[in-house]
Order: structure tokens, then sequence, then C-alpha cells
């Protein structure tokens, strides 16, 4: 049988998102419901090596709800990534006795998570906090839905000013390897266009489809670009219609860094406050290497190596929708 836990620790790790410190919170409560003794990791691993780590109380975490960023601070850290760094982190945990981790990031720190664990027999469980939503096993992940309203609120606007002179904008959100959030902010604005890393990009199917718009005059266009596609980010991609369509009148905007921060919606302060409490549960009940997620409204645990493994899949579907709405 599992070692029962009593001292557990808590970290955000690798990129940042909007929910982040709704979950912490409730981390913490559960936590201390539990009678657990909690502890608060700064700047995620980099903190764990360091000994960066202070004990938590139900007030530590009170008013952060509503509030973007993390009150713990995130990092990446090179130095985990070696034997000798985990090593250290092991001993800080050891001296303040701490037996769970719950780490809260995207599959970069879960990586790292089951690495350790496997290590040094360190119970941990994750929680998907990415704006990216690329991660199997779950629906949500913390801060997509913020990064989503946020493209759509400037998307809005830009579309405002695009009707206004009857231009043609591309708007580049974040999306490295991922092309969620410009699917969704495509969908919600009514985006002519979408390109995403996860699709082979036919430009010549855009331009064309854009020189058919110019001849019925129909010259207001907002075309969403993640910025990891194959031809580029926003910058890139009006070069290349402004040299075939030299007509059109061409503007880009890259909303960049806006879309990891502000205020959690609802629904990511809803998903935090429900995954922190699970991976708690998770913790007491015996459970390692396991990711807490929400599939079909229901709690849903995967193995961390499947999580990080398998990414979520675009449904052709989705794309078939952006392609009949937006004639
Ligand atoms: P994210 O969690 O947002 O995907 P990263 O990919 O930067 O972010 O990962 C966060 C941190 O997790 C890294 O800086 C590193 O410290 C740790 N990490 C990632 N991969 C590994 C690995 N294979 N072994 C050990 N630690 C890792």
């Amino acid at each position: 049988m599992a070692k029962k836990v009593t001292k557990i620790g808590v970290m955000t790790s690798g990129g940042d998102s909007p929910g982040m410190n709704a979950c912490i919170r409730a981390v913490v409560r559960t936590g201390i419901y539990h009678k657990l003794e909690v502890f608060g990791i700064t700047r995620g691993y980099s903190g764990l090596i360091d000994n960066d780590i202070h004990k938590m109380e139900s007030r530590s975490v009170a008013n952060i709800i509503q509030r973007g960023g993390t009150i713990l601070k995130t990092a990446r850290c090179k130095e985990f990534l070696t034997p000798e760094g985990r090593k250290k982190a092991y001993n800080n945990l050891k001296k303040l006795g701490i037996d769970g981790l719950v780490i809260i990031g995207g599959d970069g720190s879960f990586k790292g998570a089951q690495v350790f664990s496997n290590e040094f027999n360190i119970p941990c469980i994750g929680i998907p906090g990415t704006i990216d939503k690329d991660i199997a096993g779950t629906d949500f992940t913390i801060g997509f839905d913020t990064a989503v309203n946020t493209a759509i609120e400037a998307i809005d606007k830009i579309r405002d000013t695009a009707d206004a002179h009857d231009r043609l904008f591309i708007v580049e959100v974040m999306g490295r390897d991922s092309g969620y959030i410009a699917l969704h902010s495509g969908i919600g604005t009514g985006a002519e266009h979408i390109l995403i890393p996860e699709r082979k990009t036919d430009i010549e199917a855009i331009i064309t489809s854009l020189q058919e718009k110019e001849k019925r005059k129909k010259l207001v266009n907002i075309v969403i670009v993640a910025e990891g596609d194959d031809y580029g980010g926003g910058t890139d991609l009006a070069n290349l219609i402004k040299e075939r369509i030299p007509n059109f009148d061409i503007r880009v905007a890259i909303l960049g860094h806006i879309q990891r921060g502000g205020s959690p919606t609802s629904i990511d302060r809803l998903i935090a406050s429900r995954m922190g409490y699970s991976a708690v549960e998770c913790l007491i009940e015996g459970k390692t290497n396991l990711m807490v997620g929400i599939m079909n409204n229901k709690m849903h645990f995967t193995p961390l190596d499947k999580a990080v493994k398998a990414k979520q899949k675009i449904s052709d579907e989705w794309l078939k929708i952006v392609k009949i709405l937006a004639t």
C-alpha cells in the first residue's frame, strides 16, 4: 500500500496561463481541509533546486482567484534536466519531509515530473495549465478559455476598423505548435481564413478565395494565423499576399502576450478549482504519475506519459465549419 501523504508541495512551471492562481488556491485549501501541510514552491523546478519553498496557509491564497499570472511565479529550468539538479531538488524535499507534489504546467513540466517521480519515488500529480490546449486526456486546459476570449475581444475591435477602411487584416495569435486559439477565436469572430500548424496551409486556395472576394467587392477580410503556421507568422503571410494581390489594403496585428494575461474566465476558474481539488484527492488516495483532466464534464485521469505523448486532434469538421460559414 502507498505511504500516506502528510506534506505536499505545489508549483507552477513552464509557460504561464490565466487561472493558475485559482488552481493554487484549490490545492492549498483542499490540502489544509484534509489536514495536510502545504508548501508553495517558487519558480517551478528552479525553486525546488534553490530551496525556495515556503509553507502556505489558507490566507496565503486569499484574493487571488480572479488574478492572472501566478503568485508562485513560473520558470523554465535547465538544471532540472540534469540528474545532479534533480538530486538537489529531491534533497530539499526530503529535508522538509514533503512526500507529494502537484505540478501545474504544460507537457514539458509533466516530462520533468515523470522523470523525477521515477527516480525518487515521489508521488507527482500534473494539472494541465497551458493556453495552448494541446494536451491529451482533457477537454480543457487552464487558461485556454481566457486566452481565446482575450483574442476574440481584440479581433472584434480589429474588425471594426477593418470594416471602416475596407481592409484585409492578418491577425497573428499564439500557438507555436497548436492551432486551438486560432481555430476557436477564428470561428468565434467569423474569420474568413484560419491557418494552423496542424494542417498544411493551402496558400493558393487562400489567394484564389481572396481574389474571388475582391471581384465581388468583399474587401473586409480577417485572416487568423497561429504563430507556428508553415508560412510563418502574420508579417510573412502579409508580404506574400501583398505580392500576389497588390490591390488589397493589408494590415497585420500581432496579439502577442496579452493572450497570456488577464483575469481568468468563469470556465477557467471553475476547471482550475476542480482540478486542484482533485489533484490533492489523488495524492491522498495514493495515486501517482497521473494528470488530472476533465472529459465530458467528469474528472479524468491520464498517466503522465500518455498525456505528454498524445496530442489532442483538431477535428476536420471544425475546419469545414470555418469554410462554410466564411463565404
Ligand atoms: P511547459 O510545461 O509549459 O511545456 P517547458 O517545456 O519549458 O514548459 O518545461 C518546463 C520545465 O520542465 C523545463 O524548464 C524543465 O525544467 C522541465 N523539463 C522538461 N522536460 C524535462 C525532461 N525531459 N526531464 C526533466 N525535466 C524536464
